[in-house]
């Protein structure tokens, strides 16, 4: 297990202001909170498991569906960004159908993987070959986008936005105490139709279950890309309205494993405002933190729940107060005990 305890790093159009996952009161007034979807999502998951990863910086190893997520993410965004010729595909609409069409975006499919460093602007082919069935998740997203092609306007096909870069500065009242956050990320894809209603997009390489809680889970995921649009002064797309969210999931649903699931709805508020509610639990949490790794004020899952959560899905469990945190390193113990 790698430890990379979290650094302040400066905020994109925000020149002289930096935020940090590991944000405490005491920390001097040009750092703020840094949160990314994927760390109120796990905050949601698990406040201890957020705390344990963001705040002291424990990193899970790579799994299969973490390597086979990011090579499918780099092989349809370069289909979208360099290979998809719009014009041709509508010519093919137009002039042999929908087989025709099918078969050109099969076509697009990489033969082997694609990758997207860190500081690349376009992910590029690399030669290695796909290791865990990418292919058959990237051919039923192909065969969705030829499907949602049928019905597109050409100009509207594209992403106006592809893994967009996105950060905004909100201030969040807690309690009447005033906590500035730095809202970041990668939006998966941003649309805009003809009459230009926007709409973000996710893509999940998972199965979707008809389950309450993936609903809400997906929904809060697609709320936070919504709010961050919304509250963001970048040029582009800063301060746009989004009318629509959505999501792809290429391994099928659990009843139709043959077909890529996707679920298309008009923006919900009462979502983005249980978004907010976890938002500000998130900044109350940090505002009890004193930097001294001592995290009890970030709820473990309650008693009962190891059996069917922590046992089975947990793989930062020895870093835990619930495990003792057989694991933790003696410089990451909360300071009191560690010295
Ligand atoms: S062991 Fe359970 S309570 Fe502890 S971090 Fe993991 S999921 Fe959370």
């Amino acid at each position: 297990m790698k430890i990379k305890a979290p650094v302040p790093r400066p905020i994109p159009i925000h020149g002289e202001d930096f935020s940090t996952y590991a944000w405490h009161p005491n920390m001097s007034h040009d750092k703020i909170l840094r949160v990314s979807k994927s760390s109120l999502g796990q905050f949601q998951t698990c406040e201890q498991q957020y705390f344990i990863k963001y705040v002291l910086g424990v990193k899970e190893p790579e799994n299969d569906n973490m390597i086979r997520g990011t090579n499918v993410h780099d092989a349809y965004e370069f289909i979208m960004d360099r290979s998809l010729d719009v014009e041709h595909a509508a010519k093919l609409r137009d002039e042999q159908g929908y087989d025709a069409v099918k078969a050109y975006f099969f076509s697009l499919i990489p033969p082997a993987q694609i990758k997207k460093g860190w500081t690349d602007e376009y992910a590029k082919p690399t030669g290695e070959d796909y290791r865990l069935e990418e292919p058959a998740h990237l051919q039923r997203l192909m065969e969705a986008e030829a499907r949602r092609f049928m019905t597109s306007a050409p100009d509207a096909f594209k992403p106006v936005g592809n893994e967009l870069g996105v950060d905004a500065i909100v201030e969040l009242d807690i309690n009447g105490t005033k906590v500035k956050v730095h809202l970041n990320g990668f939006i998966d894809r941003l649309f805009m139709d003809n009459e230009g209603n926007y709409h973000v997009h996710e893509l999940k390489t998972g199965m979707w279950k008809d389950k309450k809680t993936k609903y809400e889970s997906m929904a809060k995921e697609m709320a936070f890309y919504v709010y961050m649009l919304k509250k963001s002064t970048q040029p582009d797309f800063g301060g746009v309205s989004v009318s629509y969210w959505g999501w792809d999931h290429t391994k099928g649903h659990e009843n139709n494993p043959e077909e890529i699931y996707r679920h298309v709805e008009h923006i919900k508020a009462d979502v983005i405002m249980d978004m907010l509610t976890d938002l500000k639990a998130l900044a109350s949490a940090h505002l009890r933190y004193k930097g001294d790794n001592d995290g009890k004020m970030f709820a473990t899952k309650p008693s009962g729940s190891e059996r069917f959560f922590c046992e089975p899905w947990c793989a930062i469990k020895g870093f835990c107060p619930k495990y003792e945190r057989h694991m933790m390193p003696h410089e990451l113990r909360p300071k009191r005990e560690g010295n």
